[in-house]
């Protein structure tokens, strides 16, 4: 009997080229293999990792208030509404899902530090990432309609959800953190927003067909580009509404970023493993606060 050798994507990449693979592999298989590329950082932006790392070495109280979903761009743009402070660019390292950022920028040992978070993280082998492995405080927001596993990531858009799942919360995190704030020397506090659903367009920017239903809308007319920008900008206050309720009561230096940012007009829509991994998602904020606006 003859059997076939299976040479990975990688293999056939290595020895035939790009195109080759791509024609050999299934699609679905070949995107793995895609992602597993090196992602380069052209134009030599400082590594978000080493900025946490430093940020915790460093000071004696630090506080890193992490948006979900927000892009580097948008940032700039609403900032200054909030805040004073120094805006810089940072790369996170590769494209995924909030998971997979934790699982990259947050594995260090955090001893005497919290982590907060409403709902789940969700790792690059589909495993939580838990904070208990490596944050002194990290403890489990239960919110009132939301405890299951499925629902936890409902609520981070990767399944199908009903009801308001997706809205709750997020009060729940700065409430944790003023709990705990006495016992730790600072954090890392995720907030689940400008991270879709989207303000207002809660019906197609939910669950795991949003990305479907998004460009259906748009195809059709019911939603414009321009609103579909929007609903991202008034999600993305949502995010700088709760960091400004948290900020003024935190001691330290409290810095502002994001896990990675959301596509919404180059065709992609929003942020997936498989994406490109392009500026709109490997670009983030890196803002140290100054003030706060009354
Ligand atoms: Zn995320
Ligand atoms: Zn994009």
């Amino acid at each position: 009997m003859r059997r076939s050798k299976f040479r990975t994507p990688f293999q056939i990449y290595k020895a035939h080229g790009l195109k080759v693979a791509a024609i050999a592999t299934p699609w679905k298989v070949f995107q793995k293999y895609l992602t597993a590329l090196p992602v380069n950082n052209r134009d030599g932006l400082p590594s978000q990792r080493e900025l946490i790392t430093d940020l915790f070495e460093t000071n004696t109280e630090a506080w890193l208030i992490w948006f979900d979903g927000g892009r580097y761009d948008y940032f700039e743009e609403l900032y200054d509404e909030y805040f004073t402070g120094e805006l810089s660019k940072a790369w996170n390292g590769d494209i995924g899902y909030t998971g997979d950022w934790a699982v990259r920028h947050l594995e260090q040992d955090f001893s005497g530090y919290g982590l907060f978070s409403s709902v789940t993280l969700r790792s690059a082998r589909d495993v939580d990432y838990d904070g208990r492995d490596h944050f002194d405080v990290a403890p489990r927001i239960e919110t009132e309609d939301n405890s299951s596993m499925k629902e936890k990531l409902a609520t981070l858009g990767y399944l199908e959800q009903s009801g308001e799942l997706a809205d709750t919360g997020e009060e729940a995190v700065n409430e944790a953190v003023l709990n705990h704030k006495s016992d730790i020397s600072g954090g890392v506090i995720r907030y689940p927003k400008p991270h879709p659903p989207f303000d207002g367009l809660e019906h197609i920017t939910s669950g795991a067909s949003k990305t479907r239903e998004t460009r259906e809308a748009l195809i059709s007319g019911e939603l414009t580009e321009p609103e579909l920008h929007e609903a991202y900008r008034s999600t993305y206050r949502t995010g700088f509404e709760l960091a400004s309720q948290i900020i003024p009561k935190l001691d330290g230096t409290v810095i502002v970023t994001a896990d990675h940012g959301e596509c919404l007009d180059c065709g992609q829509l929003f942020h997936d493993r498989y994406h490109r991994p392009h500026d709109h998602l490997t670009h983030v904020p890196w803002f140290e606060v100054e003030s706060v606006k009354d």
